[in-house]
């Protein structure tokens, strides 16, 4: 139906006219309708519709563009972002029918996100958070990492990317960020059909390197040229936890990027902290925050290589550690990966529990989506069996609290990790 129908409506039926243009408004819009029996996981408030999921998609919409999400009964379940190309067809804004999708709906959501983190986030403490986790915090697709005066911002799904420019005006107003830069260059993008994007998007460049502190850490962070948005924010927590385990302690530090764990380490009085990483701009950089922290070059040996080789070669060599940090790369990034990710796991773990001295720890860590809590201990029970070794889980880690899972978006909780100890 066009509006041009309405010059058809007589006086005379003036009375109806409230409700003639309700179903104007449901008939102009735009929507999907899920087939019988489809709509159990919006019901539950998980965010996302699959491509299949789907029976009809009606008026044609644009990339990104809000749709009205409804059971095959015609009945309304949500306000979403349509996106041609994904498997994930639709992703939920809102499960409420009276709430429209306008630039007030994202300020509100991004507002609120941020003033959440307060309770958790004190910039006595840090100056590095995430501000946005998309899905946990209502905004599917978007992460905004904050490193000083600096946002650094991902749009990766169709329904941001279709908001970017209201969503980077709305940050420039609710925040004290002096520059907003994006990298919208992670693989998923291309799953939505949306080419790479980096570069300034509000404010100067921010500097090459841009200083951030963890209490008493420092660091300085690439955000044109470093992993995700420059840092792993994510491990906080973590880098905190190896601190206090790392006390005159003998370390390994595998895939150390740049640094984050051999500086909590050295920091945390270890003995020596020995660090691999295959690349040479990470481990660069690593030996700047070392420098930057002031802490002693000749208490670290930088190895660049492959981690599962070095590791071979130190068992070889019969090289023994106190407390080995295991912190790869996600090694599944998709479901189709995981058999591959898990043997990966399995032979690094397994030889990092060869290598640890009796009373030694590993602290070991998988940020695969696809690889649950479950099976990562399933994995190391594999592995520590193997190695022929005695342990115990003596702490669970995971991702910091500025990272939440929405309780309704289990994938949300990506990272996980335990702190073992052999005997
Ligand atoms: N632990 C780090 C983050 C690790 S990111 C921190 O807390 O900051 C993953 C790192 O693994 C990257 O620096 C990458 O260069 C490195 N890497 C990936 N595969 C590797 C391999 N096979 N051997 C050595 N390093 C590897």
């Amino acid at each position: 139906m066009s509006w041009g129908v309405i010059n058809l409506i007589t006086p005379h039926i003036y009375s109806t006219l409230p409700l003639v243009l309700t179903r104007y408004e449901e008939d102009v819009l735009k929507s999907v309708s899920l087939k019988p029996g489809r709509e159990r996981s919006i019901l539950h408030r998980h965010p996302w519709v699959y491509s299949g999921a789907i029976a009809k998609v009606q008026g044609k919409p644009e990339q990104g563009e809000t749709v009205a999400v409804k059971a095959f009964n015609g009945e309304f379940l949500a306000w979403g972002s349509y996106s041609p190309i994904s498997q994930i067809r639709v992703r939920i804004w809102s499960w409420n029918n009276e709430e429209k999708i306008t630039p007030e709906f994202m300020g509100d959501r991004l507002t609120k996100a941020i003033a959440r983190r307060r309770f958790w986030i004190d910039s006595e403490v840090t100056n590095a958070s995430r501000l946005i986790h998309a899905e946990s915090d209502g905004l599917p697709g978007l992460i905004v990492d904050q490193y000083a005066g600096t946002l650094v911002v991902q749009y990766l799904s169709s329904g941001v990317e279709y908001w970017r420019e209201t969503i980077a005006d709305i940050l420039m107003g609710i925040t004290d960020a002096e520059s907003i830069y994006e990298r919208s260059d992670a693989t998923v993008r291309k799953l939505e059909g949306l080419m790479p994007r980096i570069g300034v998007l509000r404010g100067p460049e921010p500097p090459d390197l841009i200083q951030i502190f963890e209490r008493r850490l420092k660091f300085l962070v690439d955000v044109r040229n470093g992993h995700k948005t420059g840092f792993y924010i994510d491990q906080r927590e973590n880098r905190e936890k190896v601190m206090e385990l790392a006390r005159e302690k003998e370390v390994l530090d595998c895939f150390s990027y740049t640094g984050g764990f051999t500086i909590a380490a050295l920091v945390g009085s270890a003995i020596s902290v020995f660090s691999i990483d295959r690349s040479t701009d990470a481990l660069r950089l690593a030996s700047k925050n070392v420098m930057l922290n002031e802490l002693p070059q000749d208490k670290i040996d930088w190895r660049e290589g492959d981690v599962f080789q070095v590791l071979r070669e130190l068992r070889d060599r019969d090289r023994r550690f106190d407390l080995i940090v295991m912190d790869p790369p996600k090694f599944a990034a998709t479901s189709s990966q995981v058999e591959r990710a898990a043997r990966g796991y399995k032979d690094i773990n397994l030889l990092a529990f060869k290598l640890l001295r009796p009373g030694g720890m590993l602290a070991t860590f998988s940020c695969s989506g696809g690889i649950s809590l479950e099976f990562f201990q399933k994995i190391l029970v594999g592995a520590a069996r193997d190695a022929g070794v005695d342990a115990q889980i003596v702490q669970y880690l995971r991702q910091g609290p500025d990272h939440p899972v929405a309780l309704y978006f289990p994938e949300g909780a990506y990272l996980k990790g335990f702190v073992i100890q052999v005997y």
